[in-house]
């Protein structure tokens, strides 16, 4: 049974007035779903609930865990936003109705559509706390999707293979990702999945039992010299994770050599220097193995040191020592800075740890090519450039960046990106230049407008042509982008020459 206590022991130490809010948002919501089940037959209150307390295991701050608990309210019990402004406030009112305007955004399994609907929903969500939110939520709708009806689950699956886990991955959140990921693979390669899974299991439990062996060799060795305060924990690659290396080596378990791994985990970075002293008087280790990301962090800003080792039976292990600090980043990500830190500080944001993030190399295309990095992501690392403050960074974000760009609808799907104070004009040349040349009319969501009205995120439009129709001076009114204003302008010249 689900208690309030669980959440708010998470969340120690917790002020009286954040436990008393919780405590009513708990309450709130239990009302508000109460009667109403789940497919799976249970309360649909379990649902916000287990939502919640995934918030409250990122360490995100009540506020966001009380948004969990009523991210459904509005659209799944019919709650006026008036209701949740007076009882919990403007900013919990913008996160649940964030969260509820992402999940009119449907994925229709058209690969095209696909980098599209991720920009929308970083658009749309246009707080970086809304989008931590609605991965917490398909979570747990993962967690209960064999419940759902078959002719659903492939959809919601590919939904979440295609737009959450990358944007989980963009996020930092390498746990969310994986877990999001492993959800999704059997609904998806059903057959795979299995291959996979008969592969690795026996061989990542057969890895793990030896890792514990190395590890308590290891342990021995840190206390004569004095390393006491050491965690450990196994790194187990997940099985999507191994599957995407399986494609690549044959299908040859034994060629993937980094299924489980040895994580050290000390108080400070000179620690993790004198383990990796330890481990390397201990066993030898494979020449050009050894990866210091501490010195050289990634481009995501993941920090930790690799090293893999002879273990002296024939074999060979990988050990990763990092500070507590870093894993927690390379876990949960952004998560991790815009979070509520236990010690009752401020939330504490690394403006540097999320330009990293933001500008993480190119992503590889399945052929190996390298794609773009999208403008609106070295867009959104320079508008951090200036940012000192933590308050000030989240601000940015709704400012600087996601009301600064539309981002609109063709009738097929495909997004086009603008910015703001755009017009269906601009859309039309954003298009193609024969259609911008022959606009005769623009129809927003079913509805004729004028050529100067000003496009709203998702959008759908549609541009009515004729063969007849050219651009006029008054156009250059209506365009707002300077590639549709330098495409009137030439059309007009064109037309004064002939
Ligand atoms: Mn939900």
């Amino acid at each position: 049974m689900s208690s309030v206590n669980q959440l708010t022991k998470k969340l120690e130490p917790i002020s009286k007035k954040d436990l008393a809010l919780i405590t009513q948002a708990y309450s709130f919501a239990k009302t508000a779903h109460s009667g109403v089940e789940r497919y799976s037959g249970e309360p649909y209150f379990n649902h916000v609930f287990e939502t919640a307390l995934v918030l409250a295991e990122l360490g995100m701050s009540p506020n966001v865990v009380v948004a969990g608990l009523l991210h459904d309210t509005i659209e799944d019990a019919g709650v006026k936003k008036e209701t949740i402004q007076f009882a919990f406030g403007e900013e919990v009112l913008h996160m649940v109705e964030g969260v509820t305007k992402l999940g009119k955004i449907r994925y229709h399994g058209v690969q095209r559509h696909v980098e599209s609907l991720r920009k929308l929903f970083i658009a749309t969500s246009s707080d970086i706390r809304v989008l931590i939110i609605k991965l917490a939520d398909r979570h747990h709708n993962m967690r209960t999707l064999k419940y759902v009806p078959k002719e659903k689950q492939k959809r919601i699956a590919l939904e979440t293979m295609e737009v959450y886990a990358p944007i989980a991955h963009r996020l930092g959140m390498g746990k969310i990702m994986g877990e999001l990921q492993d959800m999704a693979f059997p609904y998806i390669h059903p057959e795979e999945y299995e291959k996979v899974k008969k592969l690795a299991e026996p061989k990542r439990k057969e890895k793990t039992e030896k890792l514990t062996k190395l590890y308590k060799i290891l342990s021995k060795e840190l206390k004569k010299e004095k390393i006491y305060d050491v965690k450990t924990d196994y790194r187990l690659k997940h099985l999507y994770s191994i599957y995407g290396k399986l494609k690549r080596k044959d299908f040859d378990i034994d060629r993937v050599y980094d299924i489980s791994a040895l994580r050290v985990i000390v108080p400070t970075v000179s620690d993790c220097y004198r383990v990796l002293g330890v481990v390397h008087g201990v066993w030898r280790p494979l020449p050009g193995r050894i990866k210091d990301y501490i010195a050289f962090p990634k481009p995501n800003g993941y920090q930790s040191i690799h090293t893999t080792i002879f273990t002296g039976e024939g074999d060979i292990a990988e050990i990763q020592i990092r500070t507590e600090k870093m894993h927690e980043e390379a876990e949960y990500g952004v998560a991790s800075h815009v979070g509520y830190k236990k010690t009752g500080e401020k939330p504490i944001i690394d403006i540097a740890w999320v330009k990293q993030l933001f500008n993480s190399p190119p992503e590889m295309t399945e052929s190996g090519e390298v794609k773009d990095p999208p403008v609106w992501v070295q867009e959104l690392a320079d508008s951090q450039e200036k940012v000192k403050e933590p308050q000030e960074f989240l601000e940015n974000l709704k400012t600087d960046f996601f009301t600064d760009r539309i981002f609109a609808f063709t009738p097929n799907g495909d997004v086009i990106d603008l910015p703001y104070g755009a017009t269906p004009v601009d859309f039309a040349y954003h298009i193609h230049t024969d259609v911008g040349d022959h606009i005769a009319g623009a129809i927003v969501n079913q509805k004729m407008v004028s050529l100067d009205t000003k496009l709203e995120n998702g959008d759908i439009v549609e541009i009515q042509t004729k063969e007849k129709s050219q651009p006029t001076r008054k156009w250059l009114d209506y365009a707002n982008t300077t590639l549709a204003k330098r495409r009137i302008k030439s059309s007009l010249q064109k037309k004064r020459k002939s």
